[in-house]
């Protein structure tokens, strides 16, 4: 069907037309031609298509589903095609079902199954068996495969993978066909069919001047008619423009971001402020406690990373830990308010889980306490799971002797309202709130982000931890300073942002101290901080002016990352946001670049996101902008080159028509000539590297228009060399007493010529291609103008050719003429573009 598809399209139907014309005048050789080119542009078209495509889904697959089951009695991840009926898997907010599961264990499980049932409303999930011929949206014991869980945990029984499950079914019905297009795209095949519409009343103009004001023979000025066609229409175009995006999107691949929708790629060229978590994406997410504060002083604690290894000290002097038993309580209530492991691999200690609590086990672990036995004395009952939007985490435990207690760990003004205690020296007594806020402010100007600890007892028999139990009456037990240095490479990525006049806002739900100190360590405007409930109060207008100032985002929740996009559309700008959690999901689709993270994002995040981090690092972000407005640029750039290029020639057969001459180049030498120019040059513009300079331009205005005004006057200026050039030596070596066939050789070779120097031109729309990168530095360039070098000696002076096309070899030295005008064409573009980079920035090519 595709190559078959590759026929459907108007400048093929002319040509088959002409080659029907053709044998009926009896040029058979013509016929022969034209077939030719038709199949053999049809194959190349369907070769390209095909590789746009394989490259797409090859990227499309980097983003498997993964699922975590018990297998061999352990916790385990595999790839959900691993998966068989009969495996236990687990589930929490934000997974993406794996495949069909019978529900075996919930708690306030929630499920978006919009996918399926069409119904938006979260369904909440229970244990009960369904009755056989229950509805799909009904069979609350079931999850299905392909919808997300939106809130809680549970665990199910796989009962059918693959194909069998109930999104399997539909899907086979659907069997998706996405096409590769984007808006821009979709602009452009429109442009070029109304291109087309013009040029074919052009062609009719044409014929009927030559028939009736020249009186030219019939077949004659068909040809002519179909040259013109042929010539102008430029049918290589949206190849060219497919290519060079699929090439954008495998780039950005290599680089660490895949794209999950197309017409992000274009986005992200005009892209004017990236919002970025900090934690992970800024930051390491390398988390060590290097400060823990207790009622009564002020531990430093040793070592980096997650190596257990550093002792406390206290104002510089030692502190053994076995002297301060609050050490001990501390890290047991650290270690137990905890789902994270950390262990030794090949030489390394690394975490399972999420890295803030990762660095609690090693501070417990550097007070002598250890993980496996402390779970085991004090197995855990129940646990509220720590979510961005409340901020804590609580888990229920009791201990064998029947004690009941609550352990409770989150960001401490949260832990702080719960706390009526504190303890000192092994007692309860009342807390003294200034102190620990004095604490709270010291440690997070640091750098370093806050956590608190607390406990409160309850009654043995407690089974069942709710949000009520966690009202009051804890004692506050310590305040962890967390350090979670910036990535070194974030730093940079930063200043090429500011450089590239893109802003970039950190949004953290981290004390706004902290975000402070490490937003100005990464480069961020620190001068103002605006947190959580001071956008709460801020009505939509003054959140625009507030967000046109700020820089720094603190203690924000998702539900604050929504209110900041649209107060940045509503400014006019366009936005990428990034985001990990389920929550995030309506801000990822709001934004008009949503950014998921690869390794800690949620499948829901991803599902909303139009671009996936693979190594959730900001840098990956800077990079794929570079890669959108480069795609962007390649674009233009092989736009301008087809078009100068075909109005070129078209341009030299409407000069002969119309002034009732001979014409310099035949229809089935133009389709030569665009066969070579189409296919084989301006492809090599599709993989074009960053231009110089491109970078330190504002981004593109999205309603800019794609050919601006000096770029329509750089494609009539060189079609109109090209014509001059070409149209001018055949007619000088035509009246010097060359035969007809001798002066068409001499044309086409100095339309080539002139294409070839244009090609190296073409490499940069604005920045000088004269240096050693900018005439060699893209090997495909050199390697197509390799081919043509050896192409048009076969055309100028192998026999079969000079029957195929009507050529015949011309003496040498005209080669020097053909190459003195394709350097100065050359020289041409080269100065209006040192004119232009003289005008300024603000002058946009
Ligand atoms: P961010 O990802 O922007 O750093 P989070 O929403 O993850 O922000 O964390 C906000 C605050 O919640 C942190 O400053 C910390 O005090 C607290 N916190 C983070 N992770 C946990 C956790 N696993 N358990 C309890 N509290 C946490
Ligand atoms: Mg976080």
């Amino acid at each position: 069907m595709r190559f078959l598809l590759q026929f459907h399209n108007v400048l093929i139907y002319v040509l088959l037309g002409a080659a029907v014309v053709t044998a009926f005048l009896g040029h058979a050789v013509d016929t022969l031609v034209i077939v030719g080119v038709v199949v053999i542009n049809a194959l190349i078209g369907f070769i390209q298509e095909g590789k746009a495509e394989s490259a797409l889904d090859a990227i499309r697959n980097l983003l498997s589903l993964h699922a975590v089951v018990l297998r061999d009695g352990h916790r385990q991840e595999i790839g959900a095609e691993d998966l068989v009926p009969g495996d236990v898997v687990f589930l929490q907010s934000g997974d993406k079902v794996p495949a069909d599961l019978r529900l075996i264990e919930v708690r306030t499980l929630k499920v978006d199954e919009s996918m399926l049932t069409g119904e938006s409303e979260s369904v909440e999930k229970s244990l009960e068996p369904a009755a056989p011929d229950t509805s799909l949206g009904d069979r609350l014991c079931m999850a299905h495969s392909g919808t997300l869980v939106t809130y809680g945990q549970g665990l199910g029984l796989v009962v059918s993978t693959g194909a069998q499950t109930e999104i399997g079914r539909i899907s086979r019905l659907l069997a998706e066909v996405e096409e590769i297009t984007t808006p821009l795209l979709r602009k452009m095949a429109h442009f070029a069919r109304w291109l087309t519409v013009l040029i074919l009343v052009f062609s009719a103009i044409t014929f009927a001047v030559g028939f009736w004001v020249w009186e030219q023979s019939g077949g004659e000025v068909f040809m002519a008619a179909v040259g013109l066609a042929v010539a102008a229409i430029p049918e290589g175009l949206p190849a060219i423009m497919t290519i060079t995006l699929a090439i954008g999107v495998q780039r950005m691949a290599r680089r660490k971001t895949i794209i999950r929708r197309l017409p992000a790629v274009e986005t992200l060229g005009s892209v004017t402020v990236i919002c970025s978590d900090k934690t992970g994406t800024l930051t390491r997410n390398e988390m060590t406690v290097q400060r823990v504060v207790t009622a009564d002083q002020v531990f430093h604690v040793d070592g980096t990373g997650y190596a257990p290894r550093g002792g406390f000290t206290i104002g510089g002097k030692e502190a053994l830990a076995s002297s301060y038993p609050e050490l001990a309580d501390i890290g047991r209530a650290a270690l137990l308010c905890n789902d994270a492991i950390v262990r030794e691999s090949g030489g390394h200690w690394i975490v399972e889980g999420d890295p803030t609590e990762g660095a609690l086990v090693t501070l417990a672990m550097k007070a002598g306490l250890d993980p496996v036995y402390e779970n085991e004395a004090q197995p855990r009952r129940d646990v509220i799971p720590f979510e961005s939007e409340h901020r804590f985490m609580a888990t229920l435990h009791h201990d064998h002797a029947g004690h009941g207690f609550i352990f409770l760990k989150g960001a401490p003004e949260r832990v702080m309202e719960m706390c009526a205690f504190e303890r000192s020296g092994g007692e309860d007594r009342t807390m003294r709130k200034a102190y620990w806020h004095d604490r709270m402010e010291e440690t997070a100007r640091l750098g370093q982000r806050l956590l608190a600890v607390a406990c409160r007892p309850v009654a043995g028999g407690t089974g069942e931890l709710r949000f009520g139990d966690m009202e009051d009456g804890f004692t506050l037990l310590a305040l962890f300073g967390i350090m979670d240095p910036p990535r070194d490479e974030a730093v940079e990525a930063i200043r090429l942002c500011h450089r590239a006049g893109i802003d970039v806002k950190m949004i953290t739900g981290d004390h706004a101290a902290t975000a402070q100190a490490i937003g100005g360590q990464l480069g961020i405007d620190a001068s103002q901080v605006l947190t959580g409930s001071d956008i709460e109060k801020l009505d939509a207008s003054a959140l625009r002016k507030a967000v046109r100032e700020a820089d720094i985002f603190a203690r924000a929740n998702p539900e604050h990352k929504l209110r900041l996009v649209e107060a940045m559309q509503s400014n006019g700008d366009i936005c990428a946001m990034t985001g990990d959690g389920v929550n995030d999901s309506p801000a990822l689709k709001r934004a008009d670049v949503g950014v998921s993270m690869g390794i800690k994002g949620t499948e829901a995040a991803k599902d909303a996101s139009e671009m996936v981090l693979v190594d959730d690092n900001f840098a990956s972000i800077v990079s794929a902008v570079e890669e959108g407005r480069t795609v962007y640029e390649n674009i233009r750039k092989a736009i301008v080159y087809i078009l100068a290029v075909s109005g070129g020639q078209a341009g030299m057969v409407m000069a002969a028509t119309l002034t009732g001459h001979v014409l310099p180049i035949t229809p089935v030498q133009i389709l030569w000539v665009n066969m070579v120019t189409a296919v084989t040059l301006s492809l090599a513009l599709a993989f074009e590297h960053l231009e110089p300079g491109i970078m330190e331009r504002p981004p593109r205005d999205p309603g800019e228009a794609l050919i601006t005004p000096f770029l329509v006057a750089r494609i009539i200026v060189v079609a109109t060399l090209l014509i001059a050039g070409s149209y001018g030596l055949f007619l000088w070596y035509e009246t010097q007493g060359l035969s007809l066939e001798q002066s068409r050789a001499i044309a086409v070779n100095t339309l080539v010529m002139g294409e070839v120097f244009f090609l190296f031109s073409s490499r940069y729309l604005r920045a000088s291609a004269l240096s050693i990168e900018g005439l060699f530095g893209n090997v495909y360039v050199m390697l197509s103008i390799a081919a043509i070098i050896v192409i048009q000696a076969l055309f100028t002076y192998a026999p079969p050719m000079h029957l195929l096309f009507g050529v015949a070899a011309f003496p040498p030295h005209i080669w020097l003429w053909m190459l003195a005008f394709g350097i100065f064409l050359f020289f041409s573009v080269e100065l209006e573009k040192a004119v232009i980079r003289r005008l300024g920035a603000r002058i946009r090519t």
